[in-house]
């Protein structure tokens, strides 16, 4: 309960983006966007209310203790704007590697740094080398005690606008990961004459971001800056990445509900023959689907984001999947909500302040950086064997999956010298579903979810057994063939349809809303996953999609963050004077006594 007042209270405290006359309102970021200018104002806004804290580790003397609670505010800053929640992140992702790779002095100097305002980058990517790292051309070289840093990083989130930036620089010669070092560097002590920013890259989406490039000219840093020892940049990198890729989750889940927002609200309004576009079956199942997948994004986002305390081993696998298909998956439903707004999809200004087609722009870029959609992949193709075999054995760390998919579990503290750039174990979550379709056959058995919701499961483990075969007789190249990338996008959907499993089970006790009794949801989402296995299967779920349609108006009209575990947000009306969450309209319905007990 706490957790859920805390992220209440954030949201409150943000105000209410529907008045337009807000400083972080729906209004301002469209205005912002179409003078392509950066929301500093808004930016200021977030470190008055404290947001730099979640970027910054307990144990480096911020408050981020819980990556399930950074990863919600991040998801209520892009919900009502992801040019801010990007802008604003960016600190987050560019100190990860001094968090994960950094001396404890180090990072507790970082730290204060970050609680004191100070804006990280990160500095990976080259004009002459995306994706690939190990190319990277940048160098330090070494002088007298210090370094001296020559080269171009390019597009950089926040490279103008930043005070550090965290480097990735060749230090040895030679091709192998060991000659690339990270360097903490600190553009506020570095001489002038050093440095030189490349103007900002005009973009599709995210317009008013600081998208720009940085050049150093014999850059002198101390040898204080490298972050861990030399050489362990690519490894401390990959590290952060597994961190950073499971957090972008935060910013499709915001840009999700935003768009599905402006979809109801249109199909709420628009009448064409003679009645609501809301009451057309095709319109209601569009939504229901969009919900749905929501819902399921949500579910593989909050275990993977809970997974980074309980099963850190295993990120490897788990960000990888998560930055394939969440991203992804709101990208298609972005798509297809667009559809239903029709012409209204299209207007840049005249229909909700085209917030619309700014979230489908904006989204298209979660995902682009931070590791595109087919490096992603590529990470989960380089660990198919271990997969296999963790899948046949079917091993897990029960006790780490529990407490990943138990909302009311304590999360341990995270422990960054469990990250490993393998995962020895493969994937518990995804090695849990035969039990959790198991499970869910015994529940069937007993009356409590629908024989129909049971055989879903069974087929989408049939499903999986199937994919793992498929899995085992890939044999690794240098030339991935593109068959691989299809296995491994349908793993991706194995998790997700795991994650859902996991989180129904592990908390469905004492919740009665219709949400979630008798599995509604988790019905819904198996529905979506095993249609993505077998899209020829007959379409029998409207009773379902038109059951769910309902909970999401429910949600809508309560003013509730669309959620497994809803709570209010700053738009629903009486919030700021409401004395507990417990009073807020339709929350008890949507998501059961369970969740008072947080
Ligand atoms: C708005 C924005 C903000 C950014 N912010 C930052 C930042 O703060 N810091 C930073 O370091 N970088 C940043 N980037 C850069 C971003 O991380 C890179 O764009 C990204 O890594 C991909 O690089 P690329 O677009 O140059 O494409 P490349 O990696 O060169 O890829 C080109 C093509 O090759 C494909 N491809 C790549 N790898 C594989 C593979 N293994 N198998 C098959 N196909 C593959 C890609 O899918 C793509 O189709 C940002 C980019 C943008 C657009």
């Amino acid at each position: 309960m706490r957790a859920l007042s805390e992220l209440a209270a954030f949201e409150c405290a943000l105000g209410d983006p529907t008045d337009r006359g807000g400083a972080f309102s729906f209004a301002r970021c469209a205005e912002l966007d179409r003078a392509e200018e950066f929301p500093a104002d808004i930016c200021r806004l977030l470190d008055e209310l404290g947001l730099p804290r979640q970027y910054v580790p307990a144990e480096f003397g911020g408050g981020l203790a819980s990556y399930e609670q950074a990863m919600q505010r991040i998801r209520l800053v892009a919900r009502r704007d992801l040019t801010v929640a990007i802008a604003h992140g960016k600190t987050y992702l560019g100190s990860v590697p001094v968090w994960v790779g950094g001396s404890a002095a180090q990072a507790c100097r970082l730290g204060a740094d970050v609680l004191g305002g100070a804006v990280v980058s990160l500095g990976l990517t080259e004009p002459e080398h995306g994706s690939d790292l190990l190319a990277s051309d940048v160098t330090a070289t070494p002088a007298g005690a210090g370094w001296l840093v020559d080269g171009e990083k390019w597009l950089i989130n926040n490279a103008t606008r930043g005070d550090l930036l965290a480097v990735l620089a060749r230090t040895a010669d030679g091709a192998g990961p060991r000659a690339l070092s990270l360097l903490l560097v600190d553009k506020r002590r570095l001489p002038a004459g050093s440095f030189q920013h490349s103007p900002a890259v005009r973009t599709h989406g995210i317009r008013g971001a600081d998208i720009s490039g940085i050049t150093f000219t014999a850059a002198p840093v101390p040898a204080g800056a490298v972050i861990g020892p030399v050489g362990t940049g690519v490894e401390t990198t990959l590290k952060a990445l597994q961190l950073t890729r499971t957090m972008c989750a935060a910013l499709s889940l915001g840009a999700a509900d935003h768009a599905l927002r402006l979809g109801l609200r249109f199909a709420l309004e628009h009448r064409l023959y003679d009645r609501g576009l809301i009451d057309l079956p095709h319109a209601r199942r569009i939504l229901a689907e969009a919900y749905t997948d929501l819902l399921v994004a949500e579910a593989l986002s909050l275990v993977a984001a809970r997974s980074v305390h309980t099963l850190t081993g295993e990120l490897s696998v788990t960000s990888a999947l998560v930055k394939y298909f969440v991203p992804a998956t709101v990208e298609e439903l972005v798509g297809r909500l667009g559809q239903l707004l029709g012409a209204r999809a299209f207007f840049t200004g005249t229909y909700a302040d085209g917030m619309f087609q700014k979230v489908e722009r904006d989204h298209r870029v979660v995902g682009i950086f931070d590791g595109n959609t087919l490096v992603n992949l590529n990470a989960l193709i380089n660990q198919f064997g271990r997969l296999v075999r963790g899948y046949r054995d079917g091993s897990a760390d029960q006790a780490g999956l529990a407490a990943a998919a138990t909302f009311t579990a304590p999360l341990p503290a995270f422990d960054r010298d469990a990250l490993t750039l393998l995962a020895r174990r493969g994937s518990s979550l995804v090695q849990s579903l035969p039990a959790c379709v198991d499970e869910l056959q015994a529940l069937a058995g007993a009356g409590v979810v629908p024989a129909e919701l049971a055989g879903h499961a069974k087929q989408i483990r049939e499903a999986v057994d199937d994919l793992h075969a498929r899995l085992a007789a890939h044999r690794p190249s240098r030339d991935v063939p593109a068959a691989a990338f299809t296995l491994a996008k349908r793993y991706t959907w194995a998790a997700a349809a795991a994650a859902c499993m996991q989180l129904w089970l592990r908390n469905r006790a004492g919740r009665t809303g219709e949400l979630w009794a008798g599995g509604l949801w988790l019905d819904a989402a198996l529905r979506r996953t095993l249609r993505r296995f077998q899209p020829a299967l007959p379409d029998t779920d409207d009773a379902v999609f038109d059951r769910l349609a309902g909970c999401l108006r429910q949600q809508y009209a309560a003013g509730q963050l669309f959620s497994v575990q809803p709570f209010p947000l700053a738009e629903a009306a009486g919030l700021a004077e409401a004395p507990g969450l417990a009073e807020a309209p339709g929350l008890a319905e949507a998501s059961g006594p369970a969740e008072a007990s947080r």
